[in-house]
């Protein structure tokens, strides 16, 4: 089966398309700059050979053209034509409480996602902007939507709940939906394949450090609770983002500040975290390079960096009642042996103990990094989350119509 993965940011699309019966990927690439000047489309080739198409992109819809274009193109392409794609599987940011799973998309399941373009108004409309785009262009392609939310559905009430008044979380819907949940859900599944052993009986934290970063508590094969909450912003220090902070040092900053909701929201999502702390970058490779030249405030960023995931480490296995394997992953996690050291420095006590031959100079590589003889398996396992939806795809399909 041919599945065409589709990823849909605000001015960006970014597809892989699979043959997944012989594990290939038969080409990837990116469109940039929708609507903006300098749109283009960068194409890769299963050989690696890259193509780039220059042009006026002004919406999502010319974008999902330029690309179905290149893929059924005889020069470039490696489709005959485009009833060679038998589904396609888009990235959905939010499903709010209502999608558990994986879904095929309906007429009712895009009314549906509508609702949800409150709750997550940067994603979600460029994602819906993607799915009406193939409706209208393949309209006999099926199509599914896999959720970044969905994993984490299994949180109980006690970890998704906030203590605040129970009409808002009836009239809004606030509550802790967590995120990356495609990410979490493949790392886990493939570490405990790596491992041998069955997911529903094993405790497991994720931890996903990239320009976005959350942790994830897993028992059993199932999110028990996770560092991100109503929005992506809770929860660990990130590229741009604040995570954890006393909701009184909000108020009272746009009190003394002057500034209203969207410019608190746009100082604590893009201008905190690494960035804010630092003061030179939200790229932790740049960070670590002043840092190791003296730059105290990068020195600051990367110890505040380690010390909010160590404690939700801690704070994890305390909720799990243990801990069995601990696994990193995102761009930070899967290449920066320091990170996963300065993280794991101290938890000896919970039997996470990194062994520095095997963890120095690793970069996204699976491997076991603890010591033999440690009670938790420390892991590094590359994130794929295009594969996840490919599969998620393809299961749903083959279901559908057999
Ligand atoms: P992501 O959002 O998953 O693409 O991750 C982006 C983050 O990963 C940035 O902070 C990068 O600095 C970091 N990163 C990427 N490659 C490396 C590397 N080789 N060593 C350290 N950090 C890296």
């Amino acid at each position: 089966m041919k599945i065409l993965v589709i990823n849909c940011g605000s001015s960006s699309i970014k597809y892989q398309f699979y043959s997944l019966s012989e594990n290939r990927i038969l080409a990837k690439g990116i469109v940039e700059k929708i609507g903006m000047k300098g749109s283009f489309l960068k194409h890769e080739k299963e050989s690696g050979q890259k193509v780039l198409f220059e042009g006026e992109i002004l919406d999502h819809k010319i974008g999902i053209e330029y690309i179905l274009g290149v893929l059924s193109s005889v020069k470039h392409g490696c489709i005959g034509s485009l009833n060679e794609i038998n589904a396609v599987g888009h990235r959905v940011v939010h499903g709010g409480e209502e999608f558990s799973e994986s879904v095929f998309i309906t007429d009712e399941v895009m009314h549906a996602l509508e609702k949800f373009n409150e709750l997550a108004p940067l994603h979600n409309p460029p994602n819906l902007k993607g799915i009406y785009a193939l409706k209208s262009l393949v309209p006999d392609v099926p199509q599914v939507a896999v959720f970044d939310t969905a994993f984490h559905h299994t949180m109980p009430q006690h970890a998704f709940m906030y203590a605040i008044p129970h009409a808002l979380y009836k009239k809004y819907g606030i509550r802790r939906y967590g995120f990356h949940g495609t990410s979490h859900k493949y790392v886990s599944n493939r570490a405990c394949e790596i491992l041998g052993v069955d997911p529903s009986t094993v405790k497991v934290i994720t931890c996903h450090l990239g320009n976005g970063a959350s942790a994830c508590a897993i028992r059993n094969g199932k999110s028990i609770d996770t560092s991100m909450g109503f929005t992506p912003v809770e929860g660990l220090i990130m590229g741009t983002r604040s995570g954890d902070i006393d909701m009184g040092a909000v108020t009272y900053i746009m009190d003394k500040e002057r500034i209203g909701t969207k410019s608190a929201s746009t100082l604590f999502n893009k201008h905190s975290g690494l960035l804010g702390i630092s003061g030179i970058s939200s790229d932790s490779r740049e960070i670590r390079a002043a840092a190791d030249k003296g730059d105290e405030r990068c020195l600051l960023a990367v110890k505040m960096f380690d010390y909010r995931i160590k404690k939700y480490i801690g704070a994890y296995a305390a909720a799990m009642g243990g801990l069995d394997v601990l696994v990193f992953t995102g761009g930070i996690g899967e290449n920066s042996d320091i990170t996963r050291t300065g993280v794991c420095e101290g938890l000896e006590f919970l039997g996470i103990e990194i062994d520095q031959n095997l963890n120095e100079g690793l970069r996204g590589e699976e491997r076991i990094i603890g010591k033999r003889d440690s009670r938790v398996k420390v892991m590094v396992v590359p994130t794929n989350e295009e594969l996840m939806i490919a599969i998620d795809t393809q299961n749903i399909v083959t279901e559908l119509f057999k």
